[in-house]
């Protein structure tokens, strides 16, 4: 287990962009430079056109509520300081298609709804222990 456990690897080639974007608040996902398409989790080839090249593009960091749950119980200790907390997939609106796995925060859990729209916001992946930080992108509750 790397000694940052939990925090995601932001060296991992096929997602350095997308950690390196989060840095600087933004959201970045692989874009087909043949067919536009978008491809989320990155991919070696374009899952419509097959074309192997892919232009990180910037994206609004608006999207839609997909799915969510609110986590009472940690299920690694390195979490138990985060309950309760809400683990979502958020569907971006460029392609809803993309769906992100992220946080929901700033939100009251029972207000939650399925489609209803988010905005990223920035915050670090902090865990007790780990002296390195991670920016990642969550979301909160948007105006319709
Ligand atoms: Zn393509």
């Amino acid at each position: 287990m790397r000694q940052d456990f939990p925090l995601p690897d932001v060296t991992w080639e096929p997602a350095r962009e997308f950690w390196a974007g989060a840095s600087r608040s933004e959201v970045l996902i692989p874009r087909c430079t043949a067919c536009g398409a978008y491809a989320w989790y990155p991919v070696a080839r374009c899952r419509r056109c097959g074309e192997a090249r892919f232009a990180w593009t910037r994206m609004s960091g608006r999207g839609r509520l997909f799915s969510w749950v609110v986590v009472h119980r940690a299920f690694l200790p390195a979490f138990a300081a985060k309950v309760p907390f809400v683990a979502a997939l958020v569907a971006l609106d460029e392609e809803p298609a993309v769906r992100l796995a992220t946080n929901l925060v700033d939100c009251v859990p029972e207000a939650l709804d399925f489609d209803m729209p988010v905005r990223a916001v920035f915050r670090p992946l902090r865990f007790p222990g780990v002296e390195r930080e991670v920016m990642a992108p969550m979301f909160v509750p948007a105006e319709g």
